[in-house]
């Protein structure tokens, strides 16, 4: 296993991630397949990751991750030392960041945090979450100080945001999304600060599981390795899996699959490179991200995001204002269009996983 150094903090960090969503126990439904691994068998599976080298396990207080704080907590009780500790909270505001940090110590029964992210920063709060009187970023200063914390991360899905963010001077590492199919984030963010490369980790590189039944786990972790970050997280529910991850990780090879990208590229026109703009608010990559989603397998995921958050109705197919910023001259209105009949013909049948 390599592992790299965050900056010159003296974090060091495995090439492999460990991501916790896969061993909480709930009725969380998005990732049922996942569910209910019971404590000692995450334990188990935890240690096991370590015994392979990975010293990097990754984390969040958030509803979505259940328990997994606790099982982490568990399984390092002997050994906090020995390994890298990410926790996450979807927290913006100086109060609720202090809480979500006071309550992940709580639940890792632990000291400190090594890295502390705020999960998922969006436009409408970065100016709030970064206000260094009231905002989140106040709170995670403030704990680091107090040696709660020892480095401040992000977890971002906009390029623009995360390339503002990656200058930062309280900001040592940035989440990002990147996988085989969806490379315009990422990109797009390099583009705009080069710099951002050095403070880079890779989640979704499974896409949340939704690409490993159609791409080879070697392909999908060779391929986020190429860039280069300092780490990729990928979720580990079985002893199998880690295995699978493991082997492919030594291989580092790729196995011919042209055919197979070429046949699944259909559901992924869109690499969310963000470049398109939608003067009437249409977030456009989360919405043919979520179609290629649905037909990838995530039905009840995809439908659930839709439903939760689009507003179709106000794509009018009469404005295309935003073909032409589209560098791969995707017809965006009627894709959102087609996406509209599909959610609302077809959502949350067809569950495959
Ligand atoms: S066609 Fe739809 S998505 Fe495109 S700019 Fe117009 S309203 Fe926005
Ligand atoms: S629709 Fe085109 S411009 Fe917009 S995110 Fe997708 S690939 Fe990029």
């Amino acid at each position: 296993m390599i592992y790299h150094e965050i900056g010159n903090t003296g974090i060091s960090i495995s090439e492999i991630g460990f991501g916790t969503i896969p061993i909480l126990s709930g009725s969380q439904e998005i990732l049922s397949h996942y569910y209910n691994l019971r404590e000692q068998i995450a334990i188990n599976l935890i240690k096991e990751a370590f015994d392979h080298g990975i010293t990097f396990f990754d984390t969040a207080v958030i509803p979505e991750y259940g328990d997994a704080e606790r099982k982490l907590g568990l399984a390092f009780k002997e050994d906090r030392d020995k390994v890298i500790i990410s926790s996450k909270a979807r927290a913006f505001t100086r109060k609720s960041m202090e809480i979500a940090i006071e309550t992940s110590l709580r639940n890792l029964s632990m000291d400190y945090i090594d890295i502390y992210f705020i999960h998922q920063i969006q436009p409408k709060v970065i100016e709030s979450a970064l206000d260094e009187d009231y905002g989140a970023i106040k709170a995670l200063i403030d704990a680091k100080k107090k040696g709660y914390i020892r480095e401040i991360g992000v977890g971002v899905h906009y390029a623009n945001l995360a390339a503002v963010l990656s200058t930062h001077c309280h900001i040592s590492v940035i989440q990002l999304p990147y996988n085989i199919l969806e490379t315009g984030l990422y990109n797009s963010a390099v583009e705009i600060a080069p710099d951002i490369k050095k403070k880079i980790i890779f989640h979704k590189v499974f896409g949340g599981g939704v690409l490993t039944p159609h791409f080879p786990i070697n392909n999908l972790i060779k391929f986020a390795l190429e860039e280069s970050p300092l780490s990729i997280i990928v979720g580990i529910g079985t002893k199998l899996e880690l295995l699978e991850i493991i082997s492919a990780y030594k291989e580092k090879v790729m196995i011919p699959n042209d055919e197979f990208i070429f046949a699944n590229e259909s559901s992924f026109l869109c690499n969310r490179c963000q470049k398109c703009k939608c003067h009437h608010g249409i977030r456009i990559s989360h919405i043919l991200r979520y179609r290629a989603y649905f037909l990838l397998g995530f039905n009840r995921w995809a439908h659930q995001q839709w439903s939760d958050e689009l507003k179709l109705e106000h794509c009018s197919n009469g404005c295309k204002d935003c073909i032409t910023t589209c560098p791969r001259h995707i017809d965006i209105p009627k894709l959102i269009s087609e996406t509209n009949f599909i959610f609302n013909n077809f959502g949350g049948f067809n569950e495959k996983r």
